[in-house]
This record gives C-alpha cells, structure tokens and sequence, in this order.
C-alpha cells in the first residue's frame, strides 16, 4: 500500500500531477509551504499592513482565508487581515455563501466585511440578465465583482487585495485568451497586478500555483464548512466546459496544467509584455 511520501503514515489525499501521496498533516505543511514560497516569489505582501481577503464561501477562498490566517499569525504578524464578501442576490444561494463566511471568520477571529449588493445599489445579478446582451450572466457579474471588490479594499484601507483564483482558473483563462489571441488579456494573467492608482488596490494570487482540487483537500483537511451548491447560474457556461476540457488533458499528461502556467509566465508573458510596452516607447 503507497504510504504517506514525508512521513511514511497512513495516506489521506494523492497529489496526483506529483505523482504523491500525502498523510493529513504533511499535506497540510506541503500546502502552506507552497503558499508561501509563491508569496515570497513574487513579493506579494512586502511592505503590506493589511490585506482584504476575497471570500466568495466557495472552497478557494475559504482555504485563501484560512491559509492567509496562518501567514499572518506565524511569518508576518504585522500584516493584518479582513475579509470582504459580497451577496450576491442569486436565490437558493448567496444567502448560504454569506452563512458559510460568517461562520469561517468567526471561527477565525478575521474581522469582515459583508456588501449586500441588492440593499447597497439597488440590484442583484440575476437582474443583470436583461442587460447581459445574450451573453454569459458571469461576465457581467464578474465585472460587478472586480468593480466592488476593488472599492471596498479601499474603503477598508486595505494595501492588497487577495484572491482565491487557483492554478485551474487560470489555464482555463489563458485558455480562452490564447485561443483568441488576446494580447491585452493574456499579459493581465499574473500572479500579482501592481497599482500605482491611488484608487486602485494591489491585487495578488497567493493560490494560483495550487489547484482547485489541492484547495478542497485543504479545506476539509483543516475542517473548515465548504459550500455543498454550485451557483445555479454557472450551469452549462463555456467556463465550465473548458475545465472539463483541461481535466481530460491534465489525465492523459499529468502536470499539463503547471506546464501551460509556467510557460505563460516565464517564456511568453515577458516577451508579450516588452510588445505591447515598444511601441509607447517608441512614441
Ligand atoms: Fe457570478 Fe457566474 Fe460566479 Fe455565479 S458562476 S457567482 S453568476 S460569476
């Protein structure tokens, strides 16, 4: 029977695309290494005092939430953190995403923060459905998202703002982009977004090298609620189709996922950055 890799005890979860398994505890120090060995890669909380953690309720962000908590308490104890959530409005939902929030910072000890989208501008995002023009709810609602999300850090005070998107959302975007050969959006895929805006927050990725499935382990390896519904608005969206997509290939290559991600940010992104960057310093 395979054993635990570190510790040679009974395995709980296998890392598949590293070829391991993983006793609950050593996967725990694997993925808090990972996490921070990414944060001090690329230099996300240097000079941070506080950070506005992202929750939506749904696994990435409460592992995000979770992990940030220890970060903060064991290796930078002057960086504080809270937590911002917005509900939504999407019925037989949003109210179980804030439940599992308030409950997790709770749990915590994380001050948080809860917009209630219909109450504070009037609407909800299945309203947005009329204005959606035939496409996807989910562009629009990650629009209303980004937009908030980005002025309640600044209302917070915050000098970060982090995000739970794994290392899956973003070959599924770099997917999309690269198929369509978005230049502007592929060079918008990093780990972290830099703002010398005074109104615009610091954004940083500290999961995006981990995947969906890592952040799930994580999740329930530290006992924290996880959210069992999907949001019902997601069903059948082209977003969903492409990670069914990479999942296949990801089965027939294991690591294909770290591969893309890796290749994007050390071979083509500076290329493609120093492209769009030459012609305005041409002028
Ligand atoms: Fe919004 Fe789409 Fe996510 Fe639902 S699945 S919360 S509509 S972005």
């Amino acid at each position: 029977m395979t054993r635990c890799r570190f510790c040679g005890g009974s395995p709980a979860y296998v890392i598949e695309h590293a070829g391991m398994s993983l006793c609950k505890d050593c996967f725990i120090k694997y993925y808090e290494k990972k996490v921070y060995k990414t944060i001090l890669k690329h230099g996300m909380l240097k000079d941070a005092d506080k950070v506005a953690v992202a929750v939506s309720g749904g696994k990435d962000s409460v592992a995000l939430l979770k992990v940030l908590h220890r970060m903060a308490s064991e290796r930078f104890p002057s960086i504080s953190l809270v937590a911002v959530h917005i509900n939504l409005g999407i019925p037989g939902y949003s109210d179980r995403c804030q439940a599992v929030v308030e409950d997790v910072c709770r749990s915590l000890g994380v001050n948080y923060l809860i917009y209630d989208l219909g109450r504070e501008e009037g609407y909800t995002i299945p309203d947005l459905r009329s204005t959606a023009l035939g496409r996807r709810i989910c562009g629009a609602c990650g629009t209303v998202k980004r937009y908030l999300m980005n002025k309640l850090a600044y209302e917070v005070e915050a000098d970060r703002l982090a995000t739970g998107h794994n290392l899956d959302d973003t070959v599924e975007l770099l997917l999309e982009f690269y198929l369509r050969g978005s230049v502007e959006e592929i060079i918008r895929v990093k780990p972290v977004a830099w703002s010398n805006h005074p109104k615009l927050v610091t954004k940083i990725k500290p999961l995006i090298e981990l995947t969906e499935r890592e952040n799930l382990y994580y999740v329930m390896a530290q006992g924290l609620p996880i959210l069992e519904t999907e949001c019902p608005l997601a069903k059948g969206s082209r977003m969903l189709r492409r990670k069914k997509l990479i999942d296949m290939i990801e089965r027939e290559i294991p690591g294909f996922k770290h591969t893309f991600y890796k290749s994007h940010l050390k071979r083509l992104l500076p290329k493609l950055e120093q492209a769009v960057e030459e012609p305005e310093l041409a002028e």
